[in-house]
This record gives C-alpha cells, sequence and structure tokens, in this order.
C-alpha cells in the first residue's frame, strides 16, 4: 500500500447537540487528487475546518504523516504544510498581484527573532514561476482588487503555492467563475495536484468530472459513497440525496 498522506478516524463535531460531521472515516494517499462532493450542509466545510484546525472537533483523529493535527493550531498546522483556500477568496485588493504572492512566501526569522525580507533572486524567481501556472505573469503590478472573480480565486491558489503545500485543501474552487475560467482552472488543479496530495470540494459536477480521481460523497456529516466518478454517479443512494434533483 502506498503511503497515506491524511488520515481522518471517526471524525466528529457537534454544534449545541447537532452533529456536522459524525464519525467519518476519510483517507487520501501521497499525491492524490481527491474531490468532495455532497448536498449543502453536508459538512463538507466543516471537514476542511477541522483538518485546518479552524474548528475544534468533538472527537476522532486527523493525522497528517503521522501528527495528530487535532492537538496543533492553525499556524502549526499550515507550517507543517497544509494549506487551506476558503470559500470566497481572501486576497490583499490594495496590493499588486506581486506583492500578494510575495506576502505569501514563508518568512524567515533572524537570530533575533524579528522579520527580515528581501526580494532575494529565488523569491522572485518563484513568484514568475507561480505567476505564469496560475495564469496572471500579465497581471503581476496589477492590484488584485481590480481582478474578475475568477483571477481572485486562482490569485488565492497562487498565494498557497507560495507555501509549497504537501497537502492543498480548497473550497469550491470554481464558484463565481465562466466556463473557460473553469476549464483553466481544471487544467491548473491537474497541473499543481502533481506531487502532492489536494482535495477539493465541489458542487459543480460538470467541473467535478474534469479533474475526478477518486470522489467521496458526504451526506449528514457522514460518508455516503466513495469510488469512481462512475461508480458514485451509478450509486443508488447518491443518486437519491444529491445527483436525483
Ligand atoms: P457544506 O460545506 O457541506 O455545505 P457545512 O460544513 O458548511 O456544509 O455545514 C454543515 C452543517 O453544520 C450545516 O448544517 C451548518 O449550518 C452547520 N454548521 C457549520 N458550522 C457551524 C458552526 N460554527 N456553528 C453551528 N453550526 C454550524
Ligand atoms: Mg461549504
Amino acid at each position: 500500500m502506498s503511503g497515506l498522506i491524511l488520515s481522518v478516524e471517526d471524525l466528529t463535531v457537534s454544534f449545541d447537540g447537532f452533529k456536522a460531521v459524525d464519525g467519518l472515516n476519510f483517507y487520501v494517499e501521497e499525491e492524490e487528487l481527491r474531490v468532495v462532493i455532497g448536498p449543502n450542509g453536508a459538512g463538507k466545510t466543516t471537514l476542511l475546518d477541522m483538518i485546518c484546525g479552524k474548528t475544534k472537533p468533538s472527537g476522532g483523529s486527523i493525522k497528517f504523516k503521522n501528527r495528530q493535527l487535532t492537538s496543533m493550531i492553525e499556524y502549526q498546522i499550515t507550517r507543517a504544510g497544509v494549506g487551506r483556500k476558503f470559500q470566497n477568496p481572501s486576497v490583499y485588493e490594495d496590493l499588486t498581484v506581486l506583492e500578494n504572492l510575495e506576502i505569501s512566501y514563508p518568512k524567515k526569522r533572524n537570530v533575533f527573532g524579528s522579520l527580515f525580507f528581501h526580494r532575494a533572486p529565488e523569491i522572485v524567481d518563484k513568484i514568475e514561476s507561480v505567476a505564469r501556472q496560475i495564469y496572471l505573469d500579465e497581471q503581476l503590478g496589477t492590484k488584485a482588487g481590480l481582478l474578475s472573480h475568477g483571477q481572485k480565486q486562482w490569485l488565492e491558489i497562487g498565494m498557497l503555492l507560495m507555501q509549497d503545500p504537501e497537502l492543498m485543501l480548497l473550497d469550491e474552487p470554481v464558484a463565481g467563475m465562466s466556463a473557460r475560467e473553469r476549464e483553466q482552472t481544471a487544467d491548473l488543479l491537474k497541473r499543481i495536484a502533481k506531487g502532492r496530495s489536494m482535495v477539493v470540494i465541489e458542487h459543480d459536477m460538470a467541473f467535478v468530472k474534469m479533474i475526478a480521481q477518486k470522489v467521496t460523497v458526504l451526506h449528514q456529516g457522514k460518508l455516503l459513497a466513495e469510488g469512481t466518478m462512475e461508480q458514485v454517479q451509478n450509486d443508488e443512494r447518491v443518486i437519491d440525496v444529491y445527483l436525483g434533483h
């Protein structure tokens, strides 16, 4: 068996007695691109919130490369190699594309503990290569606030790429995108998934088909089905609760 990068076991969280995620087991392999689908309120975002440390589980375990994430706080989880993109792009609108990418580069601290940072060639190379990947190499000097919604989504993916996470978590990355931008995003995700693991939450089934290898279907905080796109599409339970309407 090839290595698991993420093992989620018996994960549960209740909000005032309501179990948003309920005894979930979820495993992701090294270099796997996993898509998670499910109706609104299924617990998809809450699952990502718990992996990245934003929400504390009520029970269960989240192991990332044999480190228990449930006992770590957000910045430690980021530093361990888990990068998360939220549903709404959170870029710095007043900064340029270049500056947004630059501030996302992990900063080093000197012996006195203060931040030191200058635009070393290694950082410039990285910014240029990331900008090319996210289709924004012509927009490096543009203020992020002037980008289209889709371009802001790409920029946020680029900001994650600056940190080179081993596991990337993306929550509805094509929300608000045009058909053309969706296709470009599918290509982008397939490219950047090489050499890392990725979990993508998505609603848009046409988009899911473009990128999916293995698909996990959540429903009411539980695992409903898991398999190839074809397997889950033909699964009676999935059709009933999700795809049927
Ligand atoms: P999805 O992303 O699959 O649409 P969510 O994970 O956002 O679903 O939400 C799952 C359920 O948990 C929803 O019913 C939502 O209202 C509830 N929920 C999520 N976060 C909280 C919270 N912080 N407090 C109370 N209820 C929450
Ligand atoms: Mg959600």
